[in-house]
């Protein structure tokens, strides 16, 4: 049978735009249905805006060293409005890059939602399109817990519009999403509150990495709260927001931010038209190649709800491509050792197995941890530590994981991956001659073992 097209892709995000241009580029006829934005959460409400605001964020801790340099500086005054400002035409700009990437490329571009009708048909705006293979790319959507008064709290989805700096901010949740705009909030100004459910946030990383991070926060002045739920929000006369906790406190704020955790969006997909199934979790089911239980239609990035990272979506986008359309040049996606960043104020930077992870899996390790305060730092009042760690396995020699917390940790750690996927030694880190002087020397001087 003819269909309209060999791949039809849902979502035009960054899993869903990799497996369109590439599929193209290697001869299929590829659709993309897009019913929000080009370039997906990454790139409107996401990354790319996140990032943007981060650094404007950093822009106090420069002025705040400048004096040690020498710098006599005017009082600074911050303008939301400017930063979200130009922030939107940056985005727009990279909307019209996304467009122009796809239609240069021969994907034929459809705005609107997609449902699925069959196992081989997509309806858009009223239009029906048959295709040889769908790709679902849909990503996903914030998810508040159901609680008296969430409609009146906000998601990162609208933080990246508020119409001013809230004075006063209750960041909930203790992710990636909330310690970053924690982070943000407090770095442009307000006063910030970090509400997180368990002991300690950031669950999952290194213990020293969220140790040494809430100590760093605290340090910056972020009012933490950790053991700490919110029972129910209520809006005052005076406009602001009263949560009450579970137990009992009242706390006063002028936005509740929620971030915690992201549901993958299934909303009107038509997935009942289809044999796709669900896991436990309720991500869609795919087999290693990205297959759903329906024979004909593929779905990758944060909708399998695996690692909900870019990189990852696009390293299935490329797969999936590859897979229908170059068999050749298959290769399957490498989930081990991927280097990631949380961009709170300081960064965190880590590839690799935590402490807590080596040894679970029962590795014999040796720990090298090293604090210091960065040179930067040294002709200024500012005490912020630097952390670095090596998960060492004792008896292969062989670093199972590298960790960070301090400036550039990002940066820095994007290197050290590749080191961790070539199956670097200690050894061959010791034998690496350093950059000096940098902070990211003392990965490859650490001599002393810690632990
Ligand atoms: P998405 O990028 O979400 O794209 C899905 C697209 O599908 C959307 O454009 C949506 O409108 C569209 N869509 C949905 N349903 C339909 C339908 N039925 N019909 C038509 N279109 C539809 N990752 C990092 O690696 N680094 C970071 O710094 C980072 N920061 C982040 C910050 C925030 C605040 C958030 C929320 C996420 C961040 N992420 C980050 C995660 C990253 O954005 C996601 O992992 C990534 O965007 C997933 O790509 P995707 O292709 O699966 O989905
Ligand atoms: P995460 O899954 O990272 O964190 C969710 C947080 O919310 C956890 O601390 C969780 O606590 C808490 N939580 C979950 N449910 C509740 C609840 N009902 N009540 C109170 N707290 C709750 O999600 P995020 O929203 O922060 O981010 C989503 C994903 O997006 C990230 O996992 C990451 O993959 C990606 N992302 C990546 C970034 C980057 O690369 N820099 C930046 C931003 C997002 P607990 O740990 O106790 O379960």
């Amino acid at each position: 049978m003819a269909y309209d097209f060999d791949l039809f892709v849902i979502g035009a995000g960054s899993g869903g735009v990799r497996a369109a241009r590439f599929a193209a580029g290697f001869g299929a006829k590829v659709a993309v249905a897009e019913s929000r934005y080009l370039g997906g959460t990454c790139v409107n409400v996401g990354c790319v805006p996140k990032k943007l605001l981060v650094y404007g964020a950093h822009v106090a801790d420069e002025l705040e060293q400048a004096a040690g340099f020498g710098w006599t500086l005017e009082e600074g005054h911050f303008d939301w409005g400017t930063l979200i400002a130009n922030k939107n035409r940056e985005i727009e700009r990279l909307n019209g890059i996304y467009r122009n990437l796809l239609v240069n490329s021969g994907v034929t571009l459809l705005q609107g939602h997609a449902r699925i009708t069959g196992a081989n048909e997509v309806e858009v705006e009223g239009q029906r399109y048959s295709a040889a293979n769908i790709l679902i790319a849909t990503g996903g959507w914030p998810q508040v817990p159901d609680i008296p008064g969430k409609e009146l709290a906000i998601t990162s989805n609208e933080a990246f519009y508020l119409k001013q700096l809230p004075r006063r901010v209750l960041v909930v949740g203790g992710g990636y999403i909330a310690v970053e705009f924690a982070g943000i909030f407090q770095g442009l100004g307000a006063d910030t509150t970090l509400l997180y459910r368990g002991d300690l946030f950031l669950r999952g990383f290194d213990g020293s990495v969220r140790t040494h991070l809430k100590e760093e926060l605290e340090k910056r002045g972020l009012n933490l709260q950790f053991n700490a739920d919110i029972q129910r929000i209520d809006k005052l006369e005076d406009g602001s927001l009263k949560a009450t906790l579970k137990d009992g406190r009242e706390l006063v704020a002028d936005c509740v931010f929620y971030a915690t955790g992201r549901r993958p969006m299934l909303d009107n997909l038509g997935l009942e038209n289809t044999g796709v199934e669900l896991d436990e979790r309720g991500y869609i089911r795919v087999d290693e190649q990205y297959q759903t239980t329906a024979p004909s239609i593929l779905a990758i990035g944060d909708v399998i709800g695996r690692v909900q990272l870019t990189p990852v979506a696009l390293a299935e986008g490329m797969a999936v491509a590859r897979r229908l359309f170059k068999p050749e040049q298959y290769r399957t996606v490498d989930y081990q050792n991927i280097p990631t960043a949380v961009f709170s104020q300081p960064p965190i930077g880590t590839v690799g197995l935590t402490e807590e992870q080596a040894l679970a899996a029962g590795h014999k390790v040796q720990i090298f941890e090293s604090r210091f305060r960065a040179m930067k730092l040294t002709l200024t009042d500012i005490q912020e530590k630097t952390l670095m760690k090596l998960v060492v396995d004792a008896e292969t020699d062989k670093v199972l994981g590298c960790h960070m917390v301090g400036p550039d940790a990002g940066e820095i750690i994007q290197g050290l991956g590749i080191a961790l996927k070539a199956g670097a030694t200690k050894q061959q880190f010791d034998e690496t001659i350093g950059v000096h002087p940098t902070a990211a020397e003392e990965f490859v001087t650490m001599r002393t073992v810690t632990r």
